[in-house]
Parts: structure tokens; sequence; C-alpha cells
């Protein structure tokens, strides 16, 4: 119904999280309206993406590896897996916060209440396909097995699929006999972390349980 270019680019929209056909087709008519230097800069930034930015091969975690400070930047390729978290010696080895994804990292980082290391998951239980293989549990539990973690703390959306993967999750974890926490009060059920307030959030690490 749209011209071919229009609609491979909703079709490609359409399949970014939370974004339905009808977004992705504002999306399209959105970009056909920007200036031509508009649509190169942003074109050029999308080619340099995976390029410029890494996966943490422990966390998962995003991140830029020419940033990374001191004598690590000049190692060789292959030292530069591991983000600047994970790598970071002052945070607390003990404590692993598992998390659906990068922007709830970033919503939790920003409460500097969390001084510990992150999982990201990649997903959490989808309801209507009834998933799992999107989630990251193997890895999780690879990561468990060898860290001597003294507490595990699920910091999940309290939304229904997200307490259906913390119930899975910590039925998965048990068998570890490390204590598993998840966040208390304050965020509100149904609520998104990443757009919980950061004193909110951080009064919900307080309150773990
Ligand atoms: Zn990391």
């Amino acid at each position: 119904m749209y011209p071919k270019t229009i609609q491979k680019l909703i079709d490609l929209f359409s399949k970014f999280p939370t974004v339905g056909p009808r977004t992705a087709a504002r999306f399209v008519f959105y970009l056909i309206k920007l200036p031509q230097t508009e649509l190169e800069e942003l074109s050029s930034y999308l080619k340099e993406l995976k390029k410029s930015i890494k996966m943490c091969s422990w966390c998962f975690n995003s991140f830029d590896p020419s940033l990374r400070s001191g004598q690590a930047s000049s190692e060789q390729a292959g030292s530069e897996e591991v983000c600047p978290i994970c790598e970071d010696k002052t945070r607390d080895k003990s404590l692993l916060c598992i998390i659906e994804k990068e922007t709830d990292l970033t919503a939790i980082e920003k409460t500097k209440k969390y001084k510990g290391l992150y999982f990201i998951l990649g997903g959490i239980i989808n309801l209507k396909k009834k998933d799992k293989k999107d989630i990251r549990i193997g890895q999780l539990k690879e990561r468990i097995k060898n860290n001597g973690f003294k507490e595990i703390i699920i910091a999940i959306n309290p939304t229904t699929e997200g307490e259906i993967t913390r119930l899975l999750l910590e039925r998965e974890l048990r068998p570890f006999n490390i204590k598993i926490t998840h966040l208390g009060r304050g965020l509100p059920m149904g609520g998104e972390l990443e757009y919980a307030d950061p004193d909110t959030l951080s009064s919900s690490f307080d309150s773990r349980k």
C-alpha cells in the first residue's frame, strides 16, 4: 500500500521495542520531512553503532571501548571485552543485580545507591509467546557459579511478566544457596523501573526483601 522503501522502513521500525506499525509509519513520515544532511548523519551513526560499541562479555552491558581510561585502553583487543562497571575495582563484587535491559542499569546507576555488579537478562518472559529463549538464564548461571556472590538482587519491573520472570529466576537460582532478594516498596505494581524517580528506586533498594 505504501511505496516499497517506505513499507520496508515501517516493517523495520515495527520490530523496535514498544513500537507498532502505526508509530513506525509516523517515524518514517517524520524522516521523509528531514533535510538530507540530517538523514545522512543518522545513517552514519547507525553504521558506526556496532563498530564503536561493544557488549560486555560478562554482564552484557554496552560500552564504548575507546572511552576506557588508563592502561586498559592501550591493551590489545580482546582485553577490551569487559565494561567499565565490571572492571571497576571499587565495586562490590559480592553483590549481583539482575536486570532486564541497559536502560534499567542506567536508572539504577543514577540513584548511586547500588555499587555491585550487574547482569543484563536481555528480556523477560513474554506471556504471549511463553518464550524463554531470549533470556540469558544459562549465561547467568555460569556467572554465578564461580563468583562467590553473597546476595543476588532481582531488579525487574513489577509487571505481570516481570513477576513471572522473577519467580522463574528464583526457582532456577535456588540451588546456588545464595541470598536472593527483590526490590521492595515504592515501585508501583505494573510500573517500570526505568521511569521511576531516583529517590523511589533508591528506597526500593533499601527495602529489598
Ligand atoms: Zn560488564
